[in-house]
C-alpha cells in the first residue's frame, strides 16, 4: 500500500506573491503619496537569530520598494532613550510602520516600549488597541503570524467555519491572537498551553491544528487526526546528527505527513508568511495617508 502524504502549504510561494501584488502596489500609489512607504524596525543588543529576522525583512523592504528606517541600539540602551527614538518615529510623516524587534533585554519592559508605538502605526499588531480592535472584530492592524497563518490557510481554500481548531500555546505574539482570528472565522477554537493535561486527547480532535510552542518534534502522528490540517508555527534551532545547525518546527514533519492532509514545513511555512504581512500591514499604514 502506498503510503499517504500530505500536501504543502507554501508559505515561500505565497509570501513571493504577495511581495509581488505588493510592489505593483506601491508602483501605483508612490505618484499620489509623493513618497515610498516607510518600515522602521528598532534592534537592541546583538541577539543573532532577531539580527538574522531583521536583515530578513529588511531585504523583503528592499525588493517591494518600502524604505527601511532601521535603528540597532547597544545592549545596555535605556527605555528613556528608546521611548524617545519611538516618539520621533512616531511624528515622522516618511515613517508608516514601527516595529521593536523581540526579545528585549532584561533591564527594558518591552510592553511598556510597545505602548509607546502610535496604534495607526503598529505594524505588527501587539499594541493593545490594535488587540483589543481583533478582540471586537473591529477592522486594526493585526499580528503578523497568526495573519500569516489565516491568508495561507484562506489561499488553500481550507473550510474553518464549524471545524475543530486546537492552537497549542497561548502568548501574546501568537497563540491568543491566532485563537481570536480561528474564533472569527467560525471555527470551534480550543486552546492548550504548558498546563493542559492530555494533550494528545485534545490534539486529536483537530480539524485545524496549530502549534506555537518551540519544543522540537513535540508533536506526533499519534497526536494528529487523520486528514487533520497541522499548522506549524515553531522555530527551534537545533545541531543535527551530522553536527550541523538548522531549523525545525514543533512538529515531526514525516510521520504527521502520513496522517495529515495539509501540512506547512518549516523553514519555508509561517515564516515567510509572517514577513509577507508585515510589509501589507505597513502598506495598509502607507495607503491611509493617501486618504487621511
Ligand atoms: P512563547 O515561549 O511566548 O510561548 C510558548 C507557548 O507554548 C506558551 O504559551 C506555553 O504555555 C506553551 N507551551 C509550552 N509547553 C507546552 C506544551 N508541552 N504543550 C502545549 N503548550 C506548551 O513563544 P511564542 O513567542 O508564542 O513562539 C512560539 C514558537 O513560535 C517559537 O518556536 C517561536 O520561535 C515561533 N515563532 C515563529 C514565528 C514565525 O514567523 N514562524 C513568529 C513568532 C514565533
Amino acid at each position: 500500500m502506498e503510503t499517504k502524504t500530505a500536501q504543502l502549504l507554501d508559505g515561500k510561494a505565497l509570501g513571493l506573491k504577495i511581495h509581488e501584488q505588493l510592489s505593483t502596489k506601491i508602483a501605483q500609489l508612490k505618484s499620489q503619496v509623493g513618497r515610498t512607504p516607510g518600515l522602521a524596525v528598532l534592534m537592541v543588543g546583538d541577539n543573532p537569530a532577531s539580527a538574522a529576522y531583521v536583515r530578513n525583512k529588511e531585504r523583503a523592504c528592499s525588493k517591494v520598494g518600502i524604505t527601511s528606517f532601521n535603528r540597532h541600539f547597544p545592549g545596555d540602551t535605556s527605555f528613556n532613550e528608546l521611548q524617545k527614538v519611538i516618539h520621533n518615529l512616531n511624528s515622522d510623516e516618511r515613517v508608516d510602520g514601527i516595529l521593536v524587534q523581540l526579545p528585549l533585554p532584561a533591564h527594558l519592559d518591552a510592553v511598556a516600549l510597545l505602548h509607546q508605538i502610535a496604534p495607526e502605526k503598529d505594524v505588527d499588531g501587539l499594541h493593545p488597541l490594535n488587540l483589543g480592535k481583533l478582540l471586537r472584530g473591529e477592522p486594526g492592524l493585526r499580528s503578523c503570524t497568526p495573519a500569516g497563518v489565516m491568508r495561507l490557510l484562506q489561499e488553500y481554500s481550507i473550510p474553518l467555519e464549524g471545524k475543530q481548531a486546537v492552537v497549542l500555546g497561548r502568548s501574546i505574539l501568537v497563540g491568543k491572537p491566532m485563537s481570536m482570528m480561528l474564533l472569527a472565522a467560525n471555527a470551534t477554537v480550543t486552546m492548550a498551553h504548558s498546563r493542559t493535561q492530555n494533550l494528545q486527547d485534545i490534539t486529536k480532535n483537530a480539524d485545524i491544528l496549530v502549534s506555537a510552542v518551540g519544543i522540537p518534534q513535540l508533536i506526533t502522528a499519534q497526536m494528529v487526526k487523520e486528514g487533520a490540517v497541522v499548522v506549524d508555527v515553531g522555530i527551534n534551532r537545533i545541531t543535527d546528527e551530522n553536527g550541523k545547525s538548522r531549523l525545525i518546527g514543533d512538529v515531526r514533519f514525516d510521520e504527521v505527513a502520513t496522517v495529515a492532509d495539509y501540512l506547512t514545513p518549516v523553514p519555508g511555512g509561517i515564516g515567510p508568511m509572517t514577513v509577507a504581512m508585515l510589509l501589507e500591514n505597513t502598506v495598509s499604514s502607507y495607503q491611509l495617508t493617501v486618504n487621511s
